[in-house]
């Protein structure tokens, strides 16, 4: 719709990056722009709200800016989702597939408050849904509870968030 078709076109799609074929969607225009980055976390925040989050979780590394900008928003604690070997205390760990090859996701293990949470997981786009998934195990492991994800960008035909609804977690992206 019109609302979106603005943002949309604050993407900068960059070909063949990082590989031939590939078309990279650049979130960086977007969030360099004052009314992209802040209508975006609005649309999340809205999309959001009434469902009982208690807490934000980014993925390394975009994520932890629309992450943080949401956390801030909606007065929520905020938790990063990191790469192999970045998080200092203890961690839990999870391997999940690549293209080619495999990549690892932490989290630290009191990530999540005793009693737990109800944790609202963020990235800026979603793909196949591989990392988002990882992610989410994380999360759960930690003792979080995560019924909702959220991104800048969904590419539909990579089936992600079909993936995530066959695990019970509710996705929602400003735009695809
Ligand atoms: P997935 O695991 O296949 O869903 O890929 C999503 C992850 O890869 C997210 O952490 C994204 O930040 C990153 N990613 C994949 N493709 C793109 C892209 O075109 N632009 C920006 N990030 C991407």
């Amino acid at each position: 719709n019109d609302a979106t078709r603005d943002l949309r076109e604050m993407v900068r799609a960059i070909p063949d990056y990082p590989k031939t074929g590939i078309i990279f969607r650049d979130v960086t225009t977007l969030f360099g722009n004052a009314e992209g980055l802040a209508r975006t976390v609005d649309a999340i925040a809205d999309h959001v709200a009434g469902h009982g989050i208690d807490l934000i979780a980014g993925i390394d590394a975009r994520g932890f800016i629309l992450g943080g900008a949401l956390a801030v928003r909606m007065r929520k604690g905020f938790v990063p989702i990191r790469k192999r070997g970045k998080l200092p205390a203890d961690v839990y760990r999870e391997e999940y597939s690549l293209e080619y090859g495999t990549d690892e996701v932490e989290i630290h293990k009191d990530a999540v408050p005793a009693g737990g949470a109800t944790v609202l997981l963020v990235d800026d786009l979603i793909a196949t849904g591989g990392t988002a998934i990882a992610a989410a195990r994380l999360i759960q492991r930690a003792g979080g509870t995560v019924p909702m994800a959220a991104f800048a960008i969904d590419l539909p035909e990579l089936g992600g968030a079909r993936k995530l609804a066959g695990i019970g977690i509710d996705s929602y992206a400003v735009m695809s």
